[in-house]
């Protein structure tokens, strides 16, 4: 096997003619045996019947299914562990990476790079959508302890030896582009122009993209603990200054202090709030070391199609 197009698919009935045929004639004019995997990621409209049928027709397209809906990064995460081929690609069902610059990713493979990531040089998206993503990559630029490289979404196309050390990380949460900055070899970047959604929703809510932004900070970087120390480290030194201050002012000076009621409320207040924040903050951190201590199977495979061997 050649070449692995993982498919992560969540109610895209709409799209999925329209991908296969545009993908299939792709991938018959590179002339190498290839398969394309979708994982259907527990899609309650028609996704899983048309994905029977099409199985049924052409033996390249493998289907699995998962028992409901375990996210996205789950998804491709699934499709990693099951693929076969030598040259794997990550891309969306809903069309808005075009197949059709596929041949050119693959290329670049063939220059000996290990991962070629697809980097978005124009969104056509709404205001709100691309301003956040502006901001979430460049903040997980500043703060990650990795670097991984800005307005690269998942789409890329990767050697074997790429997949199978992603497939080594042991970790629960995952976030797909920071694991694959994470692993290393020869990385680069090729631009492209992301389409539209040609059909549907955005399957991504503002839950689960808060989600994975979180996802990536949280699992990259350690700057919100740190944020956290310094903060109040600052307060700690403040107050210390205030004490003396006032100590100094009632002993030495006749300046009078007033009976500050208003000043303790409000510091009470913003104390209070500090501390709820940090405490936020940790528990965002202890929520994922639970999760990863629970050792609980990322995702349940509920049935498929093609596929032979059975991991772990
Ligand atoms: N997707 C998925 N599970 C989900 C949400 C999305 O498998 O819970 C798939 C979806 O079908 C699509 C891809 O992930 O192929 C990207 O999702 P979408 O296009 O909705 O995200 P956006 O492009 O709006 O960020
Ligand atoms: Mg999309």
């Amino acid at each position: 096997m050649m070449y692995s197009i993982i498919l992560p698919v969540y109610n895209e009935s709409e799209n999925i003619h329209a991908l296969y045929d545009r993908l299939s004639t792709v991938m018959k004019n590179m002339g190498k045996p290839y398969e394309v995997l979708f994982v259907n990621d527990g899609s309650i409209d028609e996704t899983q019947q048309m994905l029977t049928r099409i199985h049924e027709n052409d033996r390249c397209i493998k289907v699995i299914n998962f028992s409901r809906n375990f996210g996205h990064q789950m998804a491709v995460t699934a499709g990693l562990s099951y693929c076969n081929g030598e040259y794997i690609a990550v891309i969306d069902a809903d069309l808005q990476d075009p197949p059709e610059i596929l041949p050119r990713f693959f290329a670049k493979l063939e220059e000996g790079n290990d991962v070629v990531y697809a980097v978005r040089t124009h969104r056509k998206e709404g205001m709100i959508k691309r301003l956040s993503y502006f901001l979430f990559y460049r903040i997980l630029r500043k703060v990650a302890n990795i670097s991984i490289p800005l307005d690269s979404g998942d789409f890329c196309v990767m050697r074997r030896r790429v997949v199978e050390a992603i497939n080594t990380m042991p970790e629960r949460n995952r976030f797909i582009r920071g694991l694959r900055s994470y692993v290393g070899f020869t990385q680069i970047g090729l631009e492209y122009e992301r389409d539209a959604r040609i059909a549907g929703e955005s399957k991504y809510t503002f839950r689960k993209l808060m989600r994975l932004a979180f996802d990536g900070i949280v699992s990259f970087s350690y700057v919100p603990l740190q944020i956290l120390t310094f903060v109040g480290f600052s307060f700690f030194i403040l107050s210390i200054i205030g004490s003396l201050a006032t100590v100094y002012f009632k002993l030495f000076t006749s300046v009078y202090i007033p009976r500050g009621f208003p000043t303790t409320i409000i510091t009470i207040l913003f104390i209070g709030g500090m501390n709820m924040l940090s405490l936020g903050i940790i528990g965002e951190y202890i929520g994922r070391i639970y999760d990863e201590v629970k050792r609980r199977h990322p995702y349940i495979i509920e049935s498929s199609l093609g596929i032979e061997k059975s991991k772990d």
